[in-house]
């Protein structure tokens, strides 16, 4: 265990530690006391154009050092934080520090930069989610539309009786609203009407087997078709290859992510990225 303790970077948490109940306690009371510990920092991975590679937006990523687990991407560690309920807290941190670092990256003349941020479907629960942002984008004098909110499909499932209302309010601010890792979940294609969201994130589950892939290329497209019959912006995520990149233009996707432009990068190295494009 000791072993297990002492080593470092993104491997030291192993699945196994989950299962002790033991370890699955002191994550969550590791959490806990993670914000006011200082222990979170964000990442900020570039969206880019696929033409010509154009940053147009940052997606906000959350990375947790802690001196037990070691540093812990947000999958080992966002589900426990959202069965106790600390995912609120830690949410409001995200949105706050991802609005900060935008308010200063115009502050220091590189443009307005939209950063997108990830939502948990628990911070609709119980929370006044746009009560909250309101409020963060007041205290940087933001403008709505600097500011996009990522939801996973599990929003929509766990249809919380304020959400519809919650995205209107938002939306009328001015914020943009997107499902992530669309195609993964339950593709409640009724919601995607109902609700006033802007955008779909092509989750990367299918975009990894294209063009090689007949069915991965078949969801792609569909997906695509879906997008563009209800008018809604497409991004593609996990762009690895410039096979992948020319597949997605054909495709008519505008935007993409992913390692073959930019991993998540600290707010030093984007601004250098901006910096550069820009002059
Ligand atoms: P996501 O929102 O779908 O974010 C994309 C994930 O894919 C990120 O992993 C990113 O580093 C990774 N990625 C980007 N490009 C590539 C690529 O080309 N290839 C591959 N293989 N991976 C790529 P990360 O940062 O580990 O985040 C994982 C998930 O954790 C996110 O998926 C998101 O659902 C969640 N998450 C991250 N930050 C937050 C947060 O602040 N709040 C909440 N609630 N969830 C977060
Ligand atoms: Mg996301
Ligand atoms: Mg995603
Ligand atoms: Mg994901």
């Amino acid at each position: 265990d000791s072993k297990r303790r002492n080593r470092n970077g993104w491997q030291a948490y192993s699945p196994e530690l989950a299962q002790s109940q033991e370890d699955k306690l002191r994550m969550e009371t590791q959490l806990r006391r993670a914000a006011d510990n200082d222990e979170f920092r964000l990442v900020f991975q570039p969206q880019v154009d696929l033409r010509h590679g154009r940053v147009v937006a940052a997606e906000a990523l959350i990375r947790w050092q802690n001196h037990h687990f070691g540093e812990m991407r947000p999958d080992h560690f966002i589900s426990h934080a959202e069965n106790t309920g600390d995912i609120v807290r830690i949410g409001s941190w995200v949105l706050r520090e991802a609005c900060r670092q935008a308010a200063a990256w115009r502050d220091a003349g590189l443009g307005i930069m939209r950063v997108a941020v990830n939502v948990s479907y628990r911070q609709f629960l119980g929370d006044d989610l746009a009560a909250t942002v309101r409020g963060v984008l007041e205290e940087h004098g933001l403008p709505g539309a600097a500011l996009e909110l990522e939801f996973t499909e599990r929003v929509l499932i766990e249809d919380a009786p304020d959400t519809l209302q919650t995205f209107a309010t938002l939306r009328d601010m001015g914020v943009v609203l997107t499902i992530d890792d669309f195609g993964e979940g339950y593709s409640a294609l009724n919601y995607l009407r109902r609700l006033p969201i802007h955008g779909l994130k092509l989750s990367q589950l299918f975009v990894e087997g294209v063009p090689g892939n007949q069915s991965d290329v078949a969801v792609c497209q569909a997906v695509a078709g879906i997008a563009r019959s209800l008018g809604l912006g497409l991004v593609a995520e996990g762009i690895e290859s410039e096979a992948q990149r020319q597949f997605m233009l054909q495709l008519g996707v505008p935007v993409g992510q992913g390692f073959l432009f930019a991993p998540g990068l600290t707010p030093d190295e984007f601004a250098h990225r901006l910096a550069a494009q820009s002059g």
